[in-house]
């Protein structure tokens, strides 16, 4: 730019000084008469090229760019230079949008993404099949307007996306979807949409294997347990070299008939999607169950408290809640040692109600603790063994828990305790 000033001041210059001497020569009338034509001429020409600039910027093209005179041709050669570089940088964002849209089309899942509004902005072509979108038809629609399922506009709603959420696919019952959505940029989601049928196929497989294998073996371990049970009753008839193993054979029994009882209670969990016998439950007469039942596993080893701060109940199921809640009394009787302390609380914490067992016992190390709620994972299977244990309570306590919106937390110190916290969300607590 400062060099187009200067060749515009240059040229004005040389042109006075032009003028000058001619008016030297001839008269001063003469010198103004041509400096004013000259000038004339010089407006003229900044006119045309000025006009010629507009007619090209009203169809700008490479191809018929002018090419100018005087300052005009540095004028016209820099924006040509400009345009060169600005068409090479978007024919580069193109290629690169084109290779990307090609890529996330050979992804096997499919992709939508939203805006803040959660419209459809673009999605890729497993979407299409998947989520049955139509090209051009849906751009711009509210992803809720396409799919409508209550379980899906709840998971968008919620803005809470840590978890995916699986839906049976309303255009065939037989395709289970896994839609995940995950927000990017300011306030724009990607859905993620996935086929799970195989793995839900072979989820219910497994499901329903254990669950078969269990009621398979449910019936001969009754008639064992009986007849076990009739003969310990001959008293005196067995003899003192086969009581050991007779011993050995009932308390076998009891324990295969426990995993059999846990295996099938967490099979009916897992089947049962959504609490089935939902109620409003009254929670100080729960906790005082608890209480007594701790009491009497602990036999008068432990000292066992109950503090109930609060007095709110929960919506929930019955059964499924006294289940989890002594699971988790009854681990702590367990696992801590004669003389020791279990405080159990029932307490508000803000909208929440919070459920804790404290023990004073053996504690767990902290390695372990992520993978507790895992069937079949003790830190100490002999332990767990000799107490009745069956490695199965607490994966049923996560089970319960998820039927319930709750989160369990677990805090431990080996050696000096642990502390297990149930949190019930605000809507699942009632007023007392
Ligand atoms: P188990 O029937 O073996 O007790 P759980 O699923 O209830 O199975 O617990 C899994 C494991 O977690 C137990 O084997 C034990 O090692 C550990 N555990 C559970 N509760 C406690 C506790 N209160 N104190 C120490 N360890 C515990």
């Amino acid at each position: 730019m400062q060099d187009i000033r200067w060749k515009a001041f240059w040229s004005l210059l040389f042109w006075a000084m032009f003028c000058l001497m001619v008016g030297w020569f001839s008269s001063a009338d003469t010198a103004w008469l041509l400096f004013s034509v000259g000038a004339l001429a010089y407006l003229a020409g900044h006119l045309y090229w000025t006009h010629r600039l507009y007619q090209w910027a009203l169809k700008p093209s490479l191809n018929f760019m002018p090419n100018g005179k005087g300052i005009w041709e540095d004028i016209f050669a820099n924006l040509y230079h400009e345009m060169r570089r600005h068409s090479r940088s978007q024919s580069q964002l193109s290629s690169s949008l084109e290779r990307l849209r090609h890529a996330t089309s050979a992804l096997p899942d499919g992709v939508v993404v939203l805006n803040n509004r959660n419209e459809i902005e673009w999605f890729n072509e497993p979407a299409i099949q998947r989520l049955g979108l139509k090209r051009h038809h849906d751009e711009s629609q509210p992803i809720y307007y396409l799919v409508r399922q209550a379980e899906f506009v709840q998971y968008l709603q919620a803005e809470d996306y840590s978890e995916p959420l699986k839906l049976k696919s309303w255009r065939s019952p037989d395709i289970t979807l896994e839609l995940q959505i995950i927000p990017f940029a300011s306030k724009q989601r990607l859905l993620i949409c996935r086929d799970v049928s195989a793995i839900e196929k072979t989820e219910v497989m497994r499901r329903d294997f254990i669950a078969n294998v269990s009621h398979e073996l449910r019936t001969p371990l009754t008639v064992i347990g009986g007849f076990l049970e009739t003969i310990g009753d001959m008293q005196g008839e067995i003899s003192p070299d086969i009581q050991p193993y007779f011993d050995m054979m009932q308390s076998q029994t009891t324990r295969m008939r426990r995993i059999i009882e846990d295996l099938l209670t967490l099979s009916r969990l897992e089947n049962n999607v959504t609490l089935k016998d939902e109620a409003d439950i009254a929670m100080p007469a729960i906790l005082n169950l608890l209480l007594k039942d701790a009491q009497a596993l602990s036999q008068g080893q432990h000292t066992v408290r109950l503090h109930l701060e609060t007095e709110v109940n929960i919506r929930g199921s019955y059964n499924e809640l006294l289940s989890a809640l002594s699971n988790l009394t009854s681990n702590a009787v367990r696992y801590t040692p004669a003389k020791g302390c279990i405080d159990i609380y029932w307490q508000l914490r803000g909208e929440e109600a919070v459920f804790t067992v404290q023990d004073t016992g053996i504690g767990i190390e902290s390695h372990h603790l992520p993978r507790l709620t895992e069937r079949f994972y003790r830190v100490d299977s002999g332990r767990s063994r000799d107490t009745g244990g069956t490695g199965l309570g607490l994966s049923i306590v996560k089970h319960i828990l998820h039927h319930h919106q709750a989160s369990l937390q677990i805090e431990s110190e080996p050696g000096q305790g642990s502390r297990f916290i149930i949190v019930f969300p605000a809507q699942r607590v009632l007023p007392a």
